[in-house]
């Protein structure tokens, strides 16, 4: 698994956050913790829904 905002691997993250979209609940959306910490954007592939 990647993070969704960098690509990087989750697996060698020790924090890190997955959660169904929030618009459409199709996609997951996995975010790394420091991409979670600068807020960065995600885009859901399905819905084209963005946000923090
Ligand atoms: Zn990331
Ligand atoms: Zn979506």
């Amino acid at each position: 698994m990647n993070c969704t905002n960098c690509g990087r691997k989750i697996e060698s993250e020790s924090v890190w956050v997955r959660f169904p979209c929030p618009k459409c609940g199709k996609t997951e959306i996995i975010r790394c913790d420091s991409c979670r910490t600068l807020e960065n954007p995600y885009k859901c592939e399905q819905c084209r829904f963005t946000g923090p």
